[in-house]
């Protein structure tokens, strides 16, 4: 598990993050996102040591990452980023060298290269490759040493779009052996590939849920349609009910507050001698809450 407390860090008068604690439990993959700026880059470096907090503590496993660090980055596969890789190194020289740093058997280097589908880019040097394969090759970097944890930084960032589903199946691969975090400001991409979302905004931690209880939890919104038109006045009488959008004169966004609102619906097409031709009950938007959190 890693488990962040109270964590506090300022760069000088900037406040980075403020007092902000989680957890990730074993096995998890948690989207952690928040606008530029918002401290998610910051977070990742202190929990995998690169800096450190000015409050608070982070323990990955059993391990306090203030005092070992040497522990800890070998416990975290990390991906920073933009991805710092040595570009005058063949790929296969790079891992090599990861491996070496590592202590890693060398025959650990061909299994990694064929986990990230780099086979057909070993023998490249790392300035020849797409942003695509490089990548994998951060990513072959991260797990060479099979770390128990990883700590993607914008794994996506600047990917066309068939690079940005090759690298997601890697690390929904990934996912199922180990426990992820991973930032990011694409809201479909947790919805892809997150158990859980983290949003943080100026430093605060705004919300910690599981993507499934968030879908299920703003069951008070439904569209509904009618067959005819239908007096905007008419709805706007309907006591529990409020018209948050009209689609058209036929298509009614409603939130409402009354128990069966889909028996109170049919009541109400027959006093207005109409009939009901679609009716849904809106899912909670990852993205319309980001945006109410962040703005
Ligand atoms: P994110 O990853 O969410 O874009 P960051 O953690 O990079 O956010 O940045 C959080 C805040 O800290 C921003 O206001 C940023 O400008 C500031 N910041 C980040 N790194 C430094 C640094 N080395 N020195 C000064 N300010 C920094």
């Amino acid at each position: 598990m890693i488990s962040v407390k109270n964590i506090t860090k300022k760069y000088g008068e900037q406040l980075a993050l403020s007092n902000i604690s989680f957890d990730v439990k074993k096995g998890e993959v948690v989207g952690f996102l928040g606008p530029n700026g918002a401290g998610k880059s910051t977070m990742m470096k202190i929990i995998n040591s690169h800096i450190s907090a000015d409050l608070g503590g982070v323990i990955v496993s059993d391990v306090d990452v203030s005092i070992d660090a040497v522990a800890a980055k070998r416990l975290i596969g990390y991906l920073p980023e933009n991805n710092p890789l040595y570009s005058e190194m063949y790929v296969r020289e790079y891992l090599e060298y990861v491996a070496d740093i590592y202590k890693v058997s060398h025959s650990e280097i061909e299994k990694v290269i064929a986990k990230t589908n780099l086979n057909s880019e070993a023998n490249k040097k790392i300035a020849q490759l797409s942003k695509g394969y490089k990548q994998r090759v951060g990513l072959a970097a991260a797990i060479i040493y099979n770390p128990d944890y990883l700590i993607l930084d914008e794994p996506t960032t600047g990917l066309d779009p068939n690079q940005i589903v090759e690298i997601r199946n890697l690390i929904r691969e990934f996912g199922k052996e180990k426990t992820v975090l991973l930032s990011t400001h694409i809201m479909q991409e947790v919805e892809a590939m997150c158990d859980r979302v983290i949003i943080i905004n100026k430093g605060e931690l705004v919300i910690d849920e599981y993507i499934s209880d968030f879908k299920g939890k703003d069951n008070n919104i439904c569209k509904v349609v009618f067959d005819k038109k239908v007096d905007l006045e008419m709805i706007e009488q309907f006591e529990g009910v409020e018209v948050l959008s009209n689609i058209s004169e036929r298509e009614f966004q409603l939130k409402f507050s009354i128990e069966d609102i889909l028996l109170e619906l049919y009541k109400f097409s027959e006093r207005n001698n109409c009939k009901i031709i679609e009716y849904k009950i809106s899912e909670k938007n990852l993205e319309d809450t980001f945006r109410e959190l962040t703005q």
